[in-house]
């Protein structure tokens, strides 16, 4: 059960917007901050702030300790077997960009092929399209649902890797990327799972999976935004070269030759954003306090009440069906234009995302310029979607 009283710890959801309660169901975008995450960083600020690693004095000392400590419990959070397999970035993009760049130089030269699922976020499309890689979508069904057969006829001699979203952030389908890792493992191709909508609705073991890389952001699970992880396994992760040069990463540094650090600060350049690791350590807490199961639980009995609501609406087309899928609500209303609907809920106080979600190929694969997207987080009600489902019916005659 989630506590009545969550609300009270996210004080940005106690305002009015154009004069309504705002309704915040905007989380597949970013989700708001509980107050211990919020306290964090100003305690943070307030009494430890020191770069990490380098120094000798106390703030320094305790800074790296509070650094480190978040790190084993990440490697706990998704049962890494190692803590030097985590690797703080500055999200889900950059830990997917770092893995293209460093995988890339060393796997994949032109004409070598990369598989994604055809609902991939743009930042699971574009960073293998810069390491040159040739690109090769898995279908899916109009439901949303990968179609593991066709994926099975995809591989070739030039796969490299595999690259796939836990769950999509359009159709809300929660992939079987156990499956998809074992087929992929079969061919000897490695795999990178996009968890950033993942690890706050499921609970994520990357060593059961068998994934060889697992991405996420932190502002997704209630953390602060500019931190993120890459998960690699410790024996692709050693042969990799570094992604960025710079501090930290280094053994030894000369004019002619460098020498690297060892895993994981070979692939942590520069100073990272202690602060936010730390916020993101608050954030992981919150959730195993409440129980990953039981906000699970809360997000798909909103899930399933929305979807009833907004079915009972007239015109009400949506899109992303599968019954395996976390919480989030794309649909259209009627023929108008997904920017219309968002901006008139928007004047009623209800805050959705409009648009292609960074997912340009899901729109082009059903013919439509975007959806408007609800997305729900542990904090959102059934009132909340009560309010939403007014809103469209006030809305709906203008729009028709
Ligand atoms: N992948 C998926 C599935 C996402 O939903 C997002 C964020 N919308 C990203 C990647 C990118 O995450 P970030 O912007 O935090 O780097």
């Amino acid at each position: 059960m989630i506590p009545n009283n969550i609300r009270s710890q996210f004080p940005i959801l106690d305002q009015q917007a154009h004069g309504h309660p705002l309704v915040y169901l905007d989380n597949a975008a970013t989700t708001q901050k509980p107050l211990s995450v919020i306290e964090t960083l100003d305690a943070y600020y307030r009494s430890q702030n020191a770069n990490i690693h380098r120094g000798t004095h106390y703030l320094a000392t305790t800074a790296t300790e509070a650094y480190e400590k978040v790190r084993r419990q990440v490697q706990q959070f998704i049962g890494a077997r190692h803590s030097h397999e985590i690797v703080f970035t500055r999200g889900t993009t950059e830990s997917i960009n770092l893995v293209a760049s460093s995988f890339g130089k060393r796997y994949i030269t032109a004409g070598d092929e990369v598989i994604v699922s055809g609902m991939e976020h743009h930042s699971n499309i574009v960073p293998w399209q810069l390491a040159g890689a040739t690109l090769r979508p898995i279908p899916f069904s109009d439901r949303g649902e990968l179609d593991l057969c066709a994926y099975e006829r995809l591989f070739t001699p030039q796969t490299r890797l595999v690259a796939v979203c836990h769950v999509s952030n359009t159709l809300g389908t929660i992939n079987p990327v156990r499956q998809i890792i074992d087929m992929a493992h079969a061919h000897g191709v490695p795999v990178l799972v996009d968890g950033a909508q993942a690890v706050s609705h499921v609970p994520v073991d990357v060593q059961q999976l068998g994934c060889d890389f697992y991405c996420f952001s932190g502002h997704k699970m209630y953390g602060p935004m500019g931190v993120g992880v890459m998960y690699g396994r410790e024996e692709l992760l050693s042969e990799l070269p570094p992604y960025q040069g710079g501090g930290e990463m280094i053994e030894t540094v000369t004019f002619e030759h460098t020498t690297y650090n060892q895993l994981p600060y070979k692939f942590e350049a520069g100073t990272p954003s202690v602060g936010d690791v730390l916020g993101l350590g608050k954030a992981i807490e919150f959730m195993q306090q409440l129980g990953l199961k039981n906000i699970a639980d809360h997000e798909a009995d909103l899930l399933r009440y929305a979807t009833d609501c907004l079915l009972r609406l007239p015109g009400i087309r949506l899109f992303g069906t599968a019954p395996d899928k976390a919480s989030v609500l794309s649909f259209l209303v009627g023929d108008s234009h997904p920017y219309d609907v968002g901006t008139l809920l928007d004047q009623l106080g209800i805050a959705v995302r409009t648009g292609h979600h960074c997912t340009q190929p899901v729109m082009d694969r059903y013919g439509i310029p975007g959806t408007v997207r609800a997305s729900f987080a542990v904090y959102n009600t059934r009132a909340e979607v009560d309010a939403l489902y007014a809103a469209l019916e006030r809305i709906l005659p203008m729009l028709m």
